[in-house]
């Protein structure tokens, strides 16, 4: 029987990297998106195509209900068993602390954090019952290190660590591993509406000299995913050319 994954924010970016990665290894997939919706279902029209079953739903996971929603209808279209959920969904609005508005730390909060555990709250009983199961949550190398513009991002990736560490040690016993993966500055959207020069500068301070890709971290999750990886639980594991080294 096919293995089943729930990824969040699946629709571009990362998230569709991984989306593609899973099915390409024959996984079944049920994602969510919060408004993309044309993005989200040419992604699954692909999919469908190539043999995969996959499904998009569009859901906020800032918000509780809506999350809860969207892992029952995940679950009702993989039917069975679900072995893997990626917490992916996140933003960005950054603003020097002295100038952010509450709407933009709460929204970032809200989405990467929060979001993380408006989705996992509604699968982890189903896991911890079930003895069966894997989270990976994708946090950000600005959650292991401050980067000036970004209190309410760097929060938020780094509120995902500790709840990554925290919920690894719930899981242990029952043999569901709980990690995270720290991305640095990868091609997609997100680093995009970056300025050109900004961005540019960043890249010649990553030692490998160049962004990495979305398919790298994909592989990552694949990994964490694997049978290979059973025994790896709570940890963080940076994705970013050598930026944290
Ligand atoms: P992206 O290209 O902007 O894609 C974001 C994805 O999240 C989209 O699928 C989007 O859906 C979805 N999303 C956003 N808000 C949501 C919400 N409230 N509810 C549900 N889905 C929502 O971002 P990315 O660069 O792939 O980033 C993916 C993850 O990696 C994020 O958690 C990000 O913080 C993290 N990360 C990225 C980088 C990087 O350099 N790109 C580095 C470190 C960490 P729509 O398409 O409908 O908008």
């Amino acid at each position: 029987m096919s293995k089943k994954a729930i990824i969040t924010g699946g629709s571009r970016g990362i998230g569709a990297a991984i989306v593609l990665k899973l099915a390409s290894e024959g996984y079944d997939v049920a994602f969510n998106y919060s408004s993309r919706k044309d993005e989200a279902e040419a992604l699954v029209a692909s999919l469908i195509e190539k043999g995969a079953k996959a499904a998009a739903f569009k859901a906020d996971v800032s918000d509780f209900q809506f999350a809860g929603n969207f892992v029952t209808q995940a679950k009702e279209f993989l039917g069975g068993d679900v072995d893997l959920l990626v917490n992916n969904a996140g933003i960005t609005k950054d603003r020097s602390l002295f100038i952010m508005q509450q709407a933009e730390w709460n929204d970032v909060i809200n989405t990467n954090l929060t979001g993380n555990f408006n989705v996992t709250r509604h699968i982890v009983g189903y896991f911890f019952k079930n003895k069966r199961g894997c989270i990976v949550n994708i946090s950000s190398v600005s959650g292991l290190s401050g980067i000036a513009g970004q209190t309410n991002y760097c929060a938020s990736k780094a509120g995902i660590i500790g709840f990554t560490k925290a919920l690894a040690k719930e899981a242990a016993k029952l043999g569901i591993p709980v990690n995270c993966i720290a991305p640095g500055y990868i091609e997609t959207e997100m680093t995009r509406a970056m300025p050109e020069k900004h961005l540019a500068e960043l890249v010649k301070m990553i030692p490998m000299q160049r962004m990495g890709k979305a398919d790298e971290v994909a592989d990552l999750v694949s990994f964490l995913a694997s049978e290979k990886a059973r025994y790896i639980t709570g940890q963080v594991f940076s994705i970013d050319g050598g930026l944290t080294a």
